[in-house]
């Protein structure tokens, strides 16, 4: 193993004078400000970096990326990420991005104990449960690919909920919470067709994204499909 990791300042030398070359004065104007219109939720995965995904630039895209990609409302650091990106930057759109292939949410699946990781990977563990009617009887395969999506869904309700985004909303400020999910396979991303523009129809949303996942048969209709 080397000592340092010269290959990456050299490599990052050879990015820089590249991007200064073909577009000269980019870094000098990006130190001034930044305007992104854009906040990215996404997981921690190397596979799946903001930038290159969307094709966007530095300073074109806010990022909080955690273990799959989770959104609660005791988490500090999401929360300031999205109240900075709101209040401060002006986003006009958040996209939680989950992964299909999703670590985390595997070791939801497949009850893998990972450490430490366990604790927040809970929250994941929690969506499973809660639309378990519409995820048991799905074969393993099928069943990662729908908690991946469905841990997406969630995501966005919470976002959507989160004291920032509700007084954006109240306020006539132009926000739009997305969720995506995307493919390690082919590097394309899926909307799941949960977006949200507006307060009043938060709940709409939510219900018709999860019911687009059908129950077993067998499975008694849950007390709540809602996370509130
Ligand atoms: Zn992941």
């Amino acid at each position: 193993m080397p000592s340092t990791l010269q290959h990456l300042i050299d490599a990052n030398r050879a990015w820089a004078e590249r991007v200064e070359r073909e577009q000269p004065g980019f870094f000098k104007a990006l130190a001034q400000q930044q305007t992104p219109k854009y906040l990215w939720v996404g997981c921690s995965d190397s596979r799946v970096p903001a930038n290159q995904v969307i094709g966007l630039a530095p300073g074109e895209v806010f990022v909080h990326r955690n273990v799959a990609n989770v959104v609660v409302h005791s988490d500090l650091n999401a929360l300031s990420v999205i109240q900075f990106a709101v209040d401060v930057l002006k986003v006009e759109h958040i996209m939680v991005v989950g992964h299909y292939g999703c670590g985390g949410v595997l070791a939801v699946l497949r009850e893998q104990r990972v450490g430490l990781a366990d604790n927040w990977l809970r929250h994941v563990h929690d969506v499973k449960m809660r639309h378990r009617g519409r995820l048991m009887h799905l074969c393993a395969h099928e069943q990662e690919d729908t908690l991946c999506e469905m841990n997406v869904i969630e995501q966005v309700g919470n976002v959507a909920q989160s004291n920032v985004v509700q007084d954006a909303w109240s306020r006539g400020q132009p926000l739009a919470v997305h969720g995506w999910c995307y493919g390690l396979k082919d590097g394309h991303v899926k909307d799941l067709g949960v977006t949200m523009t507006k307060p009043d129809e938060v709940v709409d949303v939510f219900r018709t994204a999860i019911k687009r996942y059908p129950r077993s048969p067998d499975a008694k209709p849950g007390s709540s499909d809602f996370p509130v």
